[in-house]
């Protein structure tokens, strides 16, 4: 029997483990599609229930799927070499089909114990590559020719073809979904569903001439990014639609434009279309920095960081003080009105808008100098796209931590006034401040203290001051990150060729 092993790769469309798998049946040497829910992987501090809960969405739909096309998915509760090895003993297994995945120390083990067992079973694995991501010693090709290669590519779709006679019957009954050990957390009443069918209609929502013509305008404010965006991020972390799937729209979206418009709108738009894409090629350029250097989940690029903001937040004499502060960020109470709408915001539903990413997470590591990794670590847990190798790698630039970025510190202040300035976004998720009108919002000694009577009736207590002076902290911050950014003279002058090259790429996908 062979295996179709799915993991973040959730899907049969554009598949080539599925189809090769397909291709390779033998009636003695059959298909299953096998997902195992993996109690180790569950309980990793960057997993949270709502990812749990959008993957068994996604899964009970892809079963469906692969029912209608004759065959059923097999899901197990157990750890995969453990399951692999219960099914070898029923029907001996010769090939396992997936894809490569650039993914978190957890999941890589994991892949890594599953090539262990192979090879010690004799037993074949096909890790085929996804996103344009070279592996090992190979080198990736560059971003328009991979483009160019993938919008040429015919897509296939197995949906409404007959397989019945390549699959195989299951060997043992599928997982009783109570069986399936929870992962911490709660889920998030507005976050995206799971399912391939929520995945068409997001892309079919955004993919419009109308859509990607406002996109640049609509991207860095809150208040437009929810519809202006196009949420396709969920979507794409779980493999659920392929990115050659996403560059296919994009360009027939282009085609469309090109047969409404005269030739001065279409430049404009193509320049639209483009700025979509750039940001297409920045996620595979961070996944591929995040291959080569998987450690940068755990250690900071630039090795001199490693432990300095560890060993403040946890000396003896701030220990409680930092603790205070993480918590007061996490819960959206720092008293900083735009920071804390966004982690409100983002706890209902596991999506803020790029800036405002960059917004909170600048905020923690330098404003309240909390660990990057702590940051990114809950933060994963609360993004419902959680990316490993988009996620650790961005962490990083913002942290100041890397060698690409100039420093920034986004002002919490400023950001709040420039991209909610009459307070819309704000009032809606910090009720306390529903009563403070327009701009005032932005004064902090006016909404200290605040508490409205919608948001008192709720059992909310008065908006907190602010914990910190964010122009004293940024400065400290900034002096202490170019302290120590020079502190390592010999390893800055080796770089400094190197990062002149990819410094502007680096830094343009911040803004
Ligand atoms: C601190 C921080 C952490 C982030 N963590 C993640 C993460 O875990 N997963 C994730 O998918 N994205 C992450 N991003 C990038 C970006 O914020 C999200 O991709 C985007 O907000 C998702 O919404 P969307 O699909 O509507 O994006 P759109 O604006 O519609 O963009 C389309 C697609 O382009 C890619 N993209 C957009 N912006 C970026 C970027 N700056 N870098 C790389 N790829 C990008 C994504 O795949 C996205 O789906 C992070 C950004 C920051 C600042």
């Amino acid at each position: 029997m062979q295996i179709f092993w799915l993991k973040r790769n959730l899907r049969l469309q554009d598949s080539e483990p599925f189809f090769e798998s397909m291709r390779a049946f033998r009636k003695k040497e059959k298909v299953l599609p096998l997902y195992c829910h993996e109690p180790g992987l569950t309980q990793q501090p960057d997993v949270s229930r709502q990812h749990q809960l959008f993957i068994q969405e996604t899964l009970e739909e892809l079963d469906r799927d692969i029912q209608l096309i004759g065959g059923k998915l097999l899901q197990a509760v157990g750890e995969t070499v453990d399951v692999l090895d219960r099914i070898h003993r029923v029907q001996p297994l010769t090939k396992i089909w997936t894809h490569q995945e650039t993914t978190q120390n957890s999941q890589f083990r994991r892949d890594k114990a599953v090539a262990a067992w192979c090879a010690a079973n004799g037993v074949e694995l096909l890790e085929l590559a996804q996103n344009g991501i070279a592996r090992g010693s190979q080198k990736s090709e560059l971003f328009p020719p991979y483009f160019a290669r993938s919008v040429s590519t015919k897509l296939r779709d197995p949906m409404g073809t007959d397989l019945s006679e390549r699959f195989a019957p299951l060997p043992f009954p599928s997982c009783d979904p109570k069986a399936i050990p929870k992962a911490a957390g709660t889920d998030k009443p507005l976050r995206q569903m799971g399912g391939r069918s929520q995945a068409i209609k997001t892309l079919n929502r955004f993919f419009t001439v109308p859509h990607l013509k406002k996109y640049p305008f609509q991207i860095s404010s809150p208040n437009t990014a929810w519809q202006g965006c196009s949420r396709i991020s969920t979507y794409l972390a779980y493999g659920i639609v392929s990115d050659r799937e996403i560059f296919q729209a994009v360009d027939q979206v282009v085609i469309d434009a090109h047969s409404r418009m005269n030739a001065d709108q279409f430049g404009k738009f193509q320049e639209n279309a483009r700025f979509y894409l750039d940001r297409l090629s920045w996620r595979r350029q961070y996944m591929q920095t995040f291959e080569t250097s998987p450690e940068l989940e755990f250690q900071c690029m630039l090795p001199q960081f490693n432990g300095v903001r560890e060993a403040d937040f946890s000396s003896a004499h701030s220990s409680a003080h930092s603790e205070k502060h993480f918590t007061a960020w996490k819960q959206g109470l720092t008293g900083f009105p735009y920071i804390d709408a966004a982690m409100r915001f983002l706890n209902q539903t596991g999506w803020i808008n790029m800036r405002l990413r960059a917004t909170v997470v600048s905020f923690a590591t330098m404003n309240l100098w909390i660990p990057t990794t702590k940051v990114a670590e809950y933060l994963a847990t609360e993004f419902l796209d959680y990316e490993p190798g988009i996620h650790h790698v961005i962490h990083q630039l913002i942290a100041g931590t890397t060698e690409f970025s100039e420093l920034m510190v986004f002002d919490p202040v400023k950001q709040g006034r420039d991209q909610d300035l009459d307070g819309h976004f704000i009032r809606k998720w910090v009720p306390e401040l529903a009563d403070v009108p327009g701009p005032e919002l932005h004064d902090l000694a006016r909404t200290a203290f605040s508490l409205s009577k919608h948001a008192e009736n709720r059992g909310y207590t008065p908006y907190p001051e602010a914990i910190v002076d964010h122009r004293a902290t940024a400065k400290k911050a900034k002096d202490r990150v170019s302290e120590l950014r020079r502190s390592d003279p010999d390893r800055q002058r080796a770089s400094a060729e190197k990062s002149s090259e990819k410094k502007q790429d680096f830094q343009q996908s911040l803004f």
